[in-house]
């Protein structure tokens, strides 16, 4: 029974609009965790560089202090030219800068020593070989591999000036030399290590010193190019790029290159020269995926991130779709239940009875419409809780006689839809349905008797719209006024034509009121003791231009129930009041008091009262002349009403009839509480009452009853003598019917009954 089952649109645009959010994050972590990785591996490229230049920087500071302390020994040793005074130097400088050792290659081949030896180790002619093509400066710095006086290899930083001295005609070398074994072990190298692999290297390729990653890397191999040429795949790309960096070097201060390892790695190879070198560079290898490590943790916490916004945004799309389920079920159960029987509502009536019908299509339906006739009387005499239990029993007797193919809900208040199969059963089970009904009233106490007024419609093969077929069966159960012996209508072309007149009515009431074309038409009221005319009802006609007559019976009930009523009833009291202030203007007629008809439902209106006392105001009456009729109330809460809406009234100088009494739930009791002047006694009541020796008591009693609280009586619709008779046996004087006369027009019925000196008598 329960409808959709799937997503309702908005649940589903929640979880598709979740669904892209989730992708959408999904790429942009992705895009963003590639991207992050260029980022890093551009960001340790260049911090790299950065880390290089630093490092030359601070090599390049030694350097320049070499030379200052390799320039000051040369000054001091060139400014006393004693050979004994030589090595009295070399040595106070080698003391004085405790990293450095002194020592002259003279051109005579000898090498003095700060200890005071003298060595012929051809020093001199090597370094004249060798450094002589480019010695062009007083310094230049060298790095040279040698042995220390233990004996060790050792990497040197050698510095070297130009001294001529005295004895020699040409000019020697004096040096200083500090190692260089430690080079990268200084802490402006810390990174560069970390990452990659350092060492110096000649423009030749020879590698002079390296730190301890390069074995590791790169193997024993002496020339740099040749290792690196090993170590990479040995593709065209790798070679080239080798062996342009080779050929750049010699005229390069700096620079890089990139070539792919045997392995597949990409290789990021960095060089800058030393100065004061000008053959010594310092390089860098680096693998570009030692990056990825680096850049790992902020990656991981990227993806930490994501997983946990991945989460939340599950845990949301979860609870969601969840409280979408929850609110999905508690608008099915608010859509589609009845909290007051505890049944269905329409809104599943019209989705459940379509399914039906289109299904059964072989089967012959009716729609109910019904409701319980005076259910406020119910409601307001039992009290609501015992009302409800009997429209709780319209659906729970409903569903125990009914098949489970036959529905029944409640609309609203007391007003019910049902779907029964139509077959022989169908009156049988109608009228257990309507017992069962009124012994679940009696149960619980409420001996009103309980009807249903009840609009069918039979539903055709090609009927579809639900809606349509529960229109007509509601037209017929409205074109039931409630007063029929047989509360049940089947809908027909005439209720459609009475819905059309009904309509027709409802677009010419307003200009009918401009076009004065509602009528006052006046039947006399008849003293019976003695024989002569008390006064007059205002009656409307409406008389349309063509001269055609509609009777109240046509209109009234309509306009009480769309509202205009208020308005015709106004505009009748306007009227006649008009018409007797000319009367008594004119003083052709001898005027008799003239009753108004009211409805009930003016006087809900709280100025209603101010009005009437506005327009007997204006057309200054003499209030003697008129009179109010209005029908009795059975509601409570309407009575209240009622007595303060008649004493207020009485106050203007009316005098006020309770119109209808018997017709109704008339209660005589309702005589004491609301003060009237005048009871009239309906048609019905009346001729039923003369026909029947047990009425005629009940009638009798109300006269005594009336005149003994000072209320006058007339007996309406009297059409004989034989009733008048009976009438005036029973104490009533004043009777009103066609046996007097019918309801004529104002103006013949002044002229037939209220010239002076008529004397009209029916005895
Ligand atoms: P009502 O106020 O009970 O008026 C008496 C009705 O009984 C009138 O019907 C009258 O023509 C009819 N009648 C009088 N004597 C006899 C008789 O001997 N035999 C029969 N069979 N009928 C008799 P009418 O004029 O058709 O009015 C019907 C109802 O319409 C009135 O009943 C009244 O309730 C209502 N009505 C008429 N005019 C107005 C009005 O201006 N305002 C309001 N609110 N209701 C009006
Ligand atoms: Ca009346
Ligand atoms: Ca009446």
């Amino acid at each position: 029974m329960s409808p959709n089952k799937k997503f309702n649109p908005v649940t589903a645009k929640i979880l598709t609009t979740g669904l892209f959010i989730l992708i959408g994050c999904l790429l942009a972590c992705a895009i963003h965790m590639v991207s992050l990785g260029k980022i890093y591996e551009q960001k340790a490229e260049d911090e790299l560089l950065g880390h290089m230049q630093v490092a030359v920087e601070v090599i390049n500071h030694d350097v320049d202090a070499q030379m200052v302390a390799t320039q000051a020994c040369a000054d001091a040793i060139f400014f006393h030219e004693d050979d004994t005074k030589l090595s009295t130097i070399l040595k106070e400088y080698t003391d004085e800068y405790d990293e450095y050792e002194f020592y002259y290659a003279a051109p005579d081949g000898m090498t003095y020593y700060a200890n005071g030896t003298a060595v012929e180790d051809g020093a001199f002619e090597q370094l004249s070989e060798i450094h002589g093509y480019e010695f062009q400066n007083d310094f230049i710095c060298i790095t040279q591999e040698g042995n220390n006086v233990k004996g060790e290899k050792e990497s040197y930083w050698i510095g070297i000036c130009r001294l001529q001295l005295k004895e020699y005609d040409e000019p020697g070398f004096l040096m200083s030399r500090r190692d260089n074994n430690d080079l990268f072990k200084d802490e402006c190298f810390d990174y560069l290590c970390e990452l990659g692999i350092c060492s110096l290297v000649d423009k030749k390729g020879t590698v002079i010193t390296t730190d301890s990653n390069y074995v590791k890397e790169l193997g024993l191999g002496d020339n740099f190019y040749e290792a690196l040429k090993e170590y990479s795949n040995g593709s065209n790309h790798s070679e080239s790029q080798i062996n342009q960096m080779r050929s750049e070097i010699p005229s390069q201060q700096e620079g890089n290159m990139e070539f792919v390892s045997s392995a597949g790695r990409n290789v990021f190879v960095a060089y800058e020269e030393i100065n004061g070198t000008r053959d010594r560079y310092l390089m860098v290898v680096f693998h570009e995926d030692a990056v990825y490590e680096m850049v790992q943790p902020v990656l991981f916490r990227s993806f930490l991130l994501w997983t946990i916004i991945l989460i939340i945004m599950l845990v949301t799309i979860g609870f969601v779709w969840n409280s979408g389920r929850v609110a999905r079920r508690t608008v099915e159960r608010l859509a589609f239940e009845d909290s007051v029987t505890g049944g269905k509502n329409l809104n599943f009536f019209r989705k459940k009875a379509a399914e039906i019908i289109n299904q059964n299509r072989e089967t012959p339906f009716l729609i109910y419409r019904f409701d319980i006739l005076n259910f406020r009387y119910i409601n307001e005499a039992y009290g609501h809780d015992k009302a409800d239990l009997i429209l709780k029993a319209c659906v729970q007797e409903f569903m125990r006689i009914y098949s489970k193919n036959e529905l029944c809900v409640r609309i609203n208040s007391d007003h019910f839809l049902a779907l029964i199969i139509n077959n022989t059963d169908t009156k049988q089970n109608y009228q257990s349905y309507m017992k069962a009904i009124g012994e679940a009233a009696r149960t619980n106490g409420v001996r009103y008797p309980i009807r249903l007024r009840t609009g069918v419609y039979q539903v055709r093969k090609d009927d579809y719209n639900i809606d349509i077929m529960i229109d007509h069966a509601n037209a017929a159960r409205k074109s039931l006024s409630g007063t029929e012996k047989v509360q049940e209508a089947m809908y027909s072309e005439k209720i459609v034509s009475n819905m059309k007149k009904v309509d027709a009515i409802e677009s010419q009431m307003q200009p009918a009121i401009v076009n004065d074309e509602f009528k006052i038409f006046l039947q006399p009221k008849w003293d019976i003791v003695n024989d002569r005319l008390v006064g007059a009802e205002a009656l409307v006609r409406w008389i349309k231009d063509d001269g055609s007559m509609i009777y109240p019976s046509d209109f009234i009930p309509l306009f009480e129930t769309n509202g205009f009523i208020e308005k015709l009833d106004f505009h009748m009291l306007e009227k006649l009041c008009k018409r007797i202030r000319e009367i008594e203007l004119e003083d052709k007629y001898v005027l008799v008091p003239i009753s108004v008809n009211q409805s009930r439902i003016l006087i809900n209106n709280p100025d209603y009262v101010k009005n009437v006392e506005k327009v007997i105001s204006r057309f200054n009456i003499d209030v003697e002349h008129l009179q109010i009729e209005i029908t009795e109330t059975v509601f409570f809460d309407e009575k209240n009403k009622m007595i303060e809406v008649v004493n207020q009234l009485k106050k203007l100088g009316l005098s006020l009839a309770m119109d209808d009494f018997g017709s109704g739930y008339s209660s005589l009791n309702i005589l004491r509480d609301i003060p009237f002047d005048v009871l009239k006694i309906d048609r019905e009541f009346v001729s039923e009452s003369v026909a029947s020796k047990s009425s005629i008591v009940i009638m009798q009693k109300i006269i005594e009853m009336a005149k003994g609280l000072n209320i006058k009586v007339i007996c309406e619709g009297v059409e004989t003598k034989e009733q008048i008779i009976t009438l005036r046996e029973l104490g009533c004087t004043m009777v009103q019917g066609y046996y007097y006369d019918k309801p004529i027009p104002m103006d013949e019925f002044l002229d037939k009954y209220c010239r002076p000196k008529t004397n009209i008598s029916k005895r």
